[in-house]
Order: C-alpha cells, then structure tokens, then sequence
C-alpha cells in the first residue's frame, strides 16, 4: 500500500462569465445549485479522511464566484480535519472582479496564505476581447486588499499571444506585472481549445493570432526581462522569486500523486489517475449513492508512468533526474533512452548537466513536442 499523499485539489466550477478562450470544466454560475454542490464536494473530500496535507489548492472555474457565506463554509469545512500544522501552502484561485471586501475578509480569516488571480492582461480593450469580466482597475483594487489582508505570496497569470496582440502589448503587460511586486507570475500563450468561442471564430476566419515567430519573440522577451527582475524561470510556464515557487504544482511536476476533489477534477491515487465526472447534476447524484465521483480511471502501465515522469520533468528548469529515475523505475536510464537523448542535445533542444536532463531554451519553447520523442513503441 503506497503513501498517502500530501496534497489535495478542490474543484470550484463556478464562473460568472465564460471566457472565450477556456475549455476548463466550468459552468455560468446563474441558478446552479451552489449550496448542494458545496456539501456533496466536503462529503468527497471527508471521504478520503484526509489529516495531513502539505499543499491545498481550491481551483476553478473560479472560486471567488461563490458568495462569501458560502466561502467561509468551504474554508471552514476544508480546514475542520486538517492539522493546520503541516499545511504549507494553501491557495486559492481568485477574479479581480470578484474580491468583495467581506470575501477578502473571509479569506483572511482562513488558513489560507497563497493567492492566485486571474489577471490574464491588463489592457480593458483585450480583457473584453477575451471575454473576462474584470478591468484593470479592479486588478489593482484586489491587489492592495490582499495585502492589505497581509496577503504576500501572490500570483498572478497572465496569457500572451492573444488575438491580434502586438509585442508593444506584451511589454506593457510584462511592466505592469513586474510593478504590481508580487513573488509568482504564470504567462501562458493562448491555446485554441475545441468547443471555445476562439475556436469557433477560427473556424469562421475572424480570428487573427500572432505568427509562431511572433509568439516565441514574446515568450523570449518574457523570459528575459523577468530574468533580469528577479525572477527564477523554474517551469515552462511560471516564474517565481526565490523560495516562492508553486509548492502544489511541483507536486505534479515532480509526478506524485494527489487528492482531487469536485466535479471535473483529476486526481492521482495508488497509482491510478481518474477523473470526476463534470456535469454538476451527475455529480452531484454520484457522491451521494457512493461517496464519491470518480468517472474515468486510468491504470498507468510502467511505461507510461516513465513517458510521465520524462514529460512532467522536462517542464522543470532543474529538469528530470536520472538517479531519481533509475530508482523509481530500476531501469538503465542510457540504455533506454540514451540515443533519444543524444539526437535532442545534438539539435539543441536538451543538455545534460551531471544527473540533471533538463531542455534548452529553444526545447523549452517547443515544449512537449520535445517530450514526445521519448515516446517509445512497444
Ligand atoms: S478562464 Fe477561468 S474564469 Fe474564464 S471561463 Fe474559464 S474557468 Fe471561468
């Protein structure tokens, strides 16, 4: 019987606008039945008898979007087992929009000592080209209460390469981020997901994005000037001061397993990953017949669970380890994958530094078309 794990995700799917851009499992918040959502969701989590917990991540969706009642009933019901003690790292995603002075005031009072909102730009024009609700003022507005509320590890998340974005946009966002100082920033370009308005103006011609030249410009500006602020570049997507990376997400990067918890979360437990059905009704009906809401649930072979420990390693600046590897799996690292190895640092896209494998910048850029290379035939 493996561990338990340390580290538990709380699906909130609520949002008061949807974005058109997102293919999260999300629903518009008008007439859901939040309250029975609510219950049946601290049912699941009671479920697992979690104790001890070193991250808690409450995601979304947006978990903001729920009244400050019903917050402070999250909270407190999430908090109600846990020793407090062990708890590092306990985040919640928030809306600019959404942050009410009695919300503030309920997250204050919690456990709670990580904020992550969902700033995505800070131009008016393109917060509404992109469907968010938010203003720019209103980032600034939420930013001086959380640290008003003593609120310092903050993050935000910001998307580049969004429709018709020009470089001088980036480096206008990338300044205003930098001045609002906070220790964390996620930047992420857009991706066309299927079934999102974007997809859909795609598919009609009315959607006109940046070239891929363009888009890797952005990404190396980026790069570069939070570098030269500051910032530790510690993962594909994310930046942080030092001591401020994302303790939680680290904890998928590094591939271990995790409580998840709501309707569409994913979670990673004795080696199977699953999913929780996503339909707030179906979910709702789940967890009271049987305590829980797992849909889909996926056996790893060995093989897959080594393609993981590569592709969610290679997304880390310190890269993968191949003692680490060699351990986990008792394999001969070089000898599975040392010609693979050799033909990504020959086209500059990996290095090796002593154990570490870890993508060059290029290889970072190109991301997971880098990692599927370890992809083997079997
Ligand atoms: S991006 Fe976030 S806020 Fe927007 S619809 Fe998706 S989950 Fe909701």
């Amino acid at each position: 019987m493996s561990k338990k794990p340390t580290s538990a995700y709380v699906h909130i799917p609520f949002c008061t606008q949807i974005c058109y851009y997102c293919d999260f499992s999300k629903v518009f918040i008008k007439n859901q039945p939040v309250d029975a959502y609510l219950e049946k969701l601290i049912q699941e989590f009671h479920q697992y008898d979690i104790k001890k917990l070193r991250t808690l991540y409450i995601g979304g969706g947006t978990p903001t979007a729920i009244t400050a009642e019903q917050l402070a009933y999250l909270l407190s019901q999430l908090e109600a087992n846990l020793d407090l003690e062990t708890l590092e790292e306990f985040t919640i995603e928030a809306n600019p929009g959404d942050l009410t002075p009695d919300k503030i005031e309920v997250l204050k009072h919690s456990a709670l000592n990580r904020v992550s909102l969902g700033v995505q730009t800070f131009d008016d024009k393109e917060l509404k080209r992109i469907g968010r609700s938010h203003t720019e003022a209103q980032i600034y507005e939420s930013l001086a209460a959380l640290k008003e509320a003593d609120f310092d590890n903050i993050s935000i998340d910001l998307i580049y390469a969004l429709p018709g974005q020009t470089m001088e946009q980036v480096r206008t966002n990338v300044a205003k981020a930098l001045a609002l100082d906070i220790p964390h920033m996620s930047l992420y370009s857009l991706i066309l997901e299927q079934h999102t308005v974007f997809m859909n103006r795609m598919r009609r011609g009315r959607l006109s994005l940046p070239t891929e030249d363009l888009e890797a410009e952005m990404f190396n500006y980026i790069i570069a000037e939070l570098e030269k602020n500051g910032f530790e570049h510690y993962e594909i997507s994310n930046f942080s001061k030092p001591g401020f990376e994302s303790q939680h997400n680290l904890v998928y990067w590094d591939n271990a397993e995790y409580y998840g918890v709501g309707a569409g979360a994913s979670g990673y437990l004795d080696g199977v990953r699953y999913r929780n059905c996503g339909p707030i009704q179906h979910y709702l009906r789940a967890v009271e017949e049987t305590g829980h809401a797992r849909l889909h649930e996926e056996h790893l072979t060995r093989q897959e669970q080594m393609e993981e420990e590569i592709f969610l390693g290679l997304r880390k600046k310190t890269g993968l380890s191949i003692t680490r590897f060699e351990e986990k799996f008792a394999e001969d690292f070089q000898l599975r994958y040392g010609s693979i190895v050799q033909e990504l640092v020959r086209n500059g896209l990996l290095q090796v530094t002593g154990d570490q494998l870890r993508m060059t910048k290029r290889g970072l850029f190109l991301g997971d078309t880098v990692a599927e290379k370890f992809i083997l035939d079997e």
